[in-house]
Formats: structure tokens, C-alpha cells, sequence
């Protein structure tokens, strides 16, 4: 957490996304960061996300140093959110034979020992 990303864990400890806005070129994006990645502007907003999006690539891995063996194996993936943007994270409530690319997913957060930090992953929905 530093200036540029505390609003983004802040909210996140609160159960919501966020994603940044140029004011300028319409571009939503992520991660937070104070200056648009395609024009360069530092004309830019907070914009709460949806929450919701597709699986874009996925992938599983049992083998992950120092992560708790009931927790393998781990999906990763890049979802596509509702937004545009595209977020790496986990998956959750769910293995590597049930999503496919295109699976509908929301975002759900995993609290840390530190209360004012919480990690968002994606579980699959219906829709
Ligand atoms: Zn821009």
C-alpha cells in the first residue's frame, strides 16, 4: 500500500473493486496507478467496478512454495472485467475441470491477518 494505491485497499478491506478512469480517453483501467496507460494523462478518477466478469485464461498449479497444501491446487487466472480491464488473480470454488474460458465470475475477498488489507479472487456465477 503506498499513496497512489491506498483508496483501492482501502475499499477492498470494504468489500469493493475499484478501478481507475481517464477523464480524458474514456480508458478504464487496472492496476490503480495515477496516470492513464494509453495517453499518458494524469486526468484520471476512482470508478467502482462492477464486480463482475469472464474468465479470459486460466491455469492450475499444485505446486506452490509455502502455500497451504489444502488450499492446492491453486487456480490462476485473467478475468475480464464487465469494465474492460483485465485483473490476475485466483480462483475460487472451483478446480481446473469446471471453468472454461468465458465463465461468468464475480469478485469475493480473502481478509489477511492485517484487517485493513483483503485480496480480491473470483469465484464462478450464473448468469
Ligand atoms: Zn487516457
Amino acid at each position: 500500500m503506498d499513496p497512489e494505491t491506498e483508496p483501492y485497499w482501502k475499499a477492498a478491506a470494504e468489500g469493493r473493486l475499484l478501478l481507475r478512469r481517464c477523464n480524458d480517453c474514456d480508458l478504464s483501467f487496472y492496476y490503480p496507478r495515477a496516470r492513464c496507460p494509453d495517453c499518458l494523462g494524469n486526468n484520471v478518477k476512482w470508478l467502482e467496478a462492477t464486480g463482475t466478469g469472464e474468465v479470459y485464461a486460466y491455469t492450475s498449479t499444485t505446486l506452490v512454495s509455502e502455500w497451504p497444501e489444502d488450499a492446492l491446487p491453486l487456480v490462476l487466472a485473467y478475468v475480464e472485467l464487465d469494465e474492460g480491464p483485465r485483473i490476475l488473480t485466483a480462483l475460487q470454488e472451483c478446480s481446473s475441470d469446471t471453468i472454461e474460458i468465458g465463465t461468468s465470475v464475480e469478485v469475493t475477498f480473502i481478509p489477511t491477518a492485517d484487517d485493513s488489507v483483503s485480496i480480491p479472487v473470483f469465484r464462478p456465477i450464473d448468469r
